[in-house]
């Protein structure tokens, strides 16, 4: 007899395996029980549907090279209110737009009074590619947000979906991990269009999730308005639909949301930044930080650091960058950045009160802060050298490559990791649930209060594990926790994770 032998295929390299790295690393050093390991190495469900929506007729600007067969081409006047103006620059085409118009149209180009020349889309169905990870639940259920974005993919719904599970342990909130979306360029559509794509993706979500079971939150390209969408949707015609209200977070405050749940992922961050100085004996006054990203985790974050006397020097976004060595008046930045309907793509790029330098420069900046809150992969090992700041502290989620954390820590610059650095914005979504299920409405204060503690005594935790120093105080208890050597802060928060997960297959067992 012969025996075949088979050589099993190395384990492909992708986004996930990667951000997994760290889950190893901490589950050797922990050695963490092997069916566990199993239980949290892939997500427990991957769905993947389609929705279809029906696209209005559009607008799109002409190619330039088409543009030379069209100069004689008379202007059409349509009746503006008619027009949808979207961020890709094109336009949506409401019928209303035809009274009292004076249409001429060429080969399907019409040329707009005042605005140039325009091809005519005519409105079709299209299918977009939607997602649903479930990663774990053995802490209570799934739970993470909603991103609508054209680069999304299943490798990163699980990547961000085993985060959430990560993040959730870390907060000591009684979810689990899960992340869903769209693949679309929300820029590209209509606010009708992105309502009926939201209701289509909740009526084939509804089946999977509930308040009880994965609960929805923003995230990249979705806000306050999509989750009272999803709300509506998922509680139609239902008996019971004001018992149903945690379906989702991250709602407006007038039907459920909770108060302080826009600022709560920035002043997650900022009160791990107070931590960080106290433990030093000091306090983020007379600091300098430097910024990206200014959308609701960077410009938050900035008012509330700004408002403990640290001065902001530089902030670089997807429009731009802009310095000044004199600090740069955060208050003054978001109403330019925000309250100025000429700003459309809401970037800091332009701001009259600072120098407007390059990307690559904010890096050199001298600080003693850098707040990563824009996108992943950005502070790579090159870009690491290169900091002149003593600690980084990640609002974004993966904004450091695993090369960026080895450079960070041989050159001994400290490290907020983002799992408790953004966590604020989970823990405050974990009151937003209480609440509706209790019908309460809490207020600011007690929100920001209860917030500052957990914040805080999980982070303690964590530090103490990465300092090997388990102690027991009124605020919190490491000695769990710590694992007899020294690890990295990053290493430290996934063994905190790993060991709160670990705690409920061992106490409450494995179901058959
Ligand atoms: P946002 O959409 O409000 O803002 C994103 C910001 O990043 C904008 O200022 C944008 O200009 C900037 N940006 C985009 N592309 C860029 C590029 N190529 N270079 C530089 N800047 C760029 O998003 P947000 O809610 O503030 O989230 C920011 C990060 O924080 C994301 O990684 C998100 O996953 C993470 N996060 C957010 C929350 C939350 O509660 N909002 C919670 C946890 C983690």
């Amino acid at each position: 007899m012969t025996a075949r032998v088979v050589a099993s295929e190395p384990p492909r390299h992708t986004i996930y395996t990667e951000a997994m790295e760290v889950f190893h690393r901490a589950a050797d050093l922990i050695g963490l029980d092997r069916r566990v390991r199993m239980e949290l190495e892939e997500p427990d469900y991957e769905h993947i549907f389609y929705v279809t929506v029906k696209l209005h007729t559009r607008l799109s600007p002409l190619a330039a090279h088409d543009q030379p067969r069209y100069k004689d081409l008379p202007d059409s006047e349509l009746l503006p209110d008619g027009l949808e103006p979207l961020l890709d620059g094109s336009f949506v085409f409401k019928r209303r737009a035809l009274i009292n118009a004076n249409l001429v149209m060429r080969d399907g180009v019409v040329r707009l009074k005042g605005k140039g020349l325009y091809r005519v889309v005519p409105g079709r169905p299209e299918r977009f590619k939607a997602y649903r990870v479930q990663h774990n639940q053995a802490r209570g259920p799934y739970k993470g947000g909603t991103r609508y974005h054209q680069d999304v993919s299943l490798d990163l719904f699980k990547v961000l979906a085993a985060e959430m599970t990560w993040k959730t342990a870390i907060a000591d909130v009684p979810f689990g991990g899960g992340k869903g979306g769209i693949k679309v360029d929300p820029k590209t559509l209509s606010s009708e269009e992105l309502e009926a794509l939201t209701l289509r993706y909740m009526y084939r979500l509804k089946p999977l999730i509930g308040p009880n079971l994965d609960i929805p939150a923003p995230d990249v390209g979705t806000d306050g308005t999509v989750m009272g969408l999803l709300l509506r949707q998922f509680t139609d015609g239902e008996r019971e639909r004001h018992s149903l209200r945690g379906v989702v977070t991250g709602k407006d405050t007038r039907i459920g949301g909770s108060e302080g749940r826009v600022k709560a992922t920035g002043q997650g961050l900022a009160y791990c930044i107070q931590e960080w100085y106290a433990d030093r004996g000091a306090t983020p006054a007379g600091t300098r930080f430097l910024l990206q990203g200014f959308g609701n985790v960077g410009s938050n974050a900035a008012e509330i650091l700004a408002g403990m006397g640290s001065k902001l020097l530089a902030v670089n976004d997807a429009g731009g960058t802009i310095f000044n060595p004199n600090g740069i008046d955060v208050p003054d930045l978001i109403s330019y950045v925000y309250d100025n309907p000429s700003n459309l793509r809401r970037t800091v790029a332009g701001y009259p009160k600072a120098q407007q330098i390059s990307k690559n420069d904010l890096w050199d900046v001298d600080a003693d802060i850098l707040i990563p809150a824009a996108l992943g992969g950005e502070i790579t090992g090159p870009v690491a050298e290169r900091l002149k700041v003593k600690l980084v502290a990640e609002g974004a989620n993966g904004p450091t490559t695993p090369e960026g954390d080895r450079v960070l820590a041989k050159r001994g610059i400290e490290l907020i990791p983002d799992i408790i650095g953004n966590a604020g914005g989970v823990t405050v979504s974990y009151y937003e649930w209480i609440q509706n299920k209790r019908m309460e409405h809490w207020s600011e204060i007690e929100v920001n209060g209860r917030l500052e503690q957990a914040i805080k005594s999980n982070y303690r935790i964590i530090r103490d594990v990465s300092r090997n120093t388990p102690r027991r105080t009124a605020t919190h208890n490491s000695q769990r926790y710590c694992i007899g050597r020294e690890v990295d802060m990053r290493t430290a928060a996934m063994v905190l994770a790993l060991k709160r997960i670990e705690a409920h297959y061992q106490l409450e067992g494995f179901s058959q």
